[in-house]
């Protein structure tokens, strides 16, 4: 078989650039681990940045979020039990946010890629990657136990933290970021009603917590937890009695609590793999880098790095131009440093640290003050929140940027 752009992975990334290529008539085949149930199943983000709007609306499946998604123009950030508003629209320049669930942003590209009169290679085995520094590069697989074999002008590794891509970079041009945090969160699915009419982000002496929504009869909330902890340790009036200490307000407000259908417990790390491109392997989203979710950042730079990638891709069809391509990973990093930047920043804001002593935490206190009454504060999160632009230019000076 042969196409010209293999894709490996049918998440975000690897869904979002079918579609932008296939608007620009360059054809792609997805190749997929899981069951077309399975992707379309998995509860994962909840928040897209006005760049994944714009993204989502430009390829034609923007309809369903903006018919259902959940718009807001803010959000607030409590500490002593007191709720600040962050008047996001206001300090970016009229940008927003939508709560509108990952496996919804599946579902609406999967049926936007048959649409197509094109296919997804699901339930595939053994994905290896080869002559990736040629111009032929191959990818090997396994389908109903029979091998086969993928040759592409180009290879997309969309395939998340775990997937093979990543690793067929060779070792000695790789360099690797690992910061790993001692937090986890513990996050649930409850049938309750809404907490606010936009996300809290919460600090307290007893933990993080963030109380966010999917509809309005289905919430979404996470606690600040020991990544090593045992989920079966958390019964759920355990969580709602965590969970209600540490949001409730001094004038006496209470979440809204209910039957809790699902709960799970997730590690935090930030990772960043630099270079994001060899020969013509291109990888993306989480394949490449992962942020701590505090920042709502890791489906949103899926879908920037596939812009990127894509225009890339376009421009070498079209005029045999390589000029994206090549600084592929340059323009990328650049935005992935700032947006990993961002979610450390929010992580270290509003998570508590059990070794800070009384002064650290009046520092932290002090920068929740801060960042939620200066006009530069406001203004920082803002912009960060609801997403940064791609820059396209050349980033000579930056020697952090391979
Ligand atoms: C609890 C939680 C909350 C989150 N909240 C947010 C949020 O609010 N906002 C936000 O922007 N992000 C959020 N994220 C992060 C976001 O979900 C990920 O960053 C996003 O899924 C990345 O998309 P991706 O396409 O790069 O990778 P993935 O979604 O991981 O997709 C990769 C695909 O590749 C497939 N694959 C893997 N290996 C192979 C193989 N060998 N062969 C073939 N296919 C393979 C996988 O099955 C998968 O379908 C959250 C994540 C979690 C866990």
């Amino acid at each position: 078989m042969r196409t010209q752009v293999g894709i490996i992975g049918a998440g975000p990334a690897g869904l979002i650039l079918a579609q932008l290529l296939h608007l620009q008539g360059i054809d792609s085949v997805i190749l997929e681990r899981k069951s077309k149930d399975k992707i379309e199943g998995t509860v994962k983000a909840g928040i897209l940045e006005q760049t994944t709007i714009d993204i989502l609306r430009e390829i034609g499946v923007g309809d369903r979020m903006d018919r259902e998604g959940h718009f807001h123009n803010g959000n607030y950030f409590q500490f002593n039990g007191q709720r600040r508003h962050i008047d996001l629209k206001k300090y970016s320049g009229g940008k927003q946010v939508v709560v509108y669930p990952q496996h919804e942003v599946i579902i609406d590209l999967v049926n936007a890629r048959y649409n197509n009169g094109k296919d997804i290679i699901f339930d595939v085995e053994n994905v290896t990657l080869h002559d990736i520094d040629t111009e032929n590069p191959k990818i090997r697989y396994c389908k109903n136990g029979m091998d086969e074999e993928l040759v592409c002008d180009f290879i997309a590794g969309c395939d998340g933290y775990h997937g093979p891509s990543r690793q067929a970079i060779p070792e000695s041009i790789r360099k690797e970021h690992l910061h790993m945090y001692k937090d986890g969160w513990l996050g649930i699915l409850s049938d309750s009603a809404p907490a606010a009419d936009e996300l809290i982000y919460a600090n307290h002496d007893q933990g993080f917590a963030l109380l966010s929504t999917r509809t309005p009869i289905l919430q979404r909330h996470y606690l600040q937890v020991d990544p090593h902890d045992d989920i079966a340790n958390w019964s759920d009036d355990r969580i709602w009695t965590e969970l209600t200490e540490r949001t409730k307000t001094n004038d006496g407000w209470q979440v809204p609590d209910g039957p809790i259908n699902s709960k799970g417990i997730i590690q935090m790390r930030s990772f960043i793999c630099e270079t994001m491109q060899y020969g013509r392997l291109f990888i993306a989203g989480d394949a490449a880098h992962t942020v701590p979710p505090t920042g709502a950042k890791g489906l949103n730079l899926a879908a920037t790095d596939v812009k990127v990638m894509a225009k890339g891709i376009t421009e070498y069809y079209r005029s045999g131009e390589s000029d994206v391509l090549d600084r592929y990973s340059e323009i990328c990093l650049r935005r992935v440093w700032k947006a990993e930047r961002f979610s450390h920043f929010m992580t270290h804001l509003l998570h508590a640290n059990s070794s800070y002593d009384s002064f650290q935490r009046g520092i932290q206190l002090t920068e929740l003050d801060y960042y939620t009454s200066s006009e530069a504060g406001l203004r920082m999160i803002a912009e960060n929140y609801v997403g940064l632009p791609i820059e396209w230019e050349k980033a000579e000076n930056l020697k952090i940027l391979k």
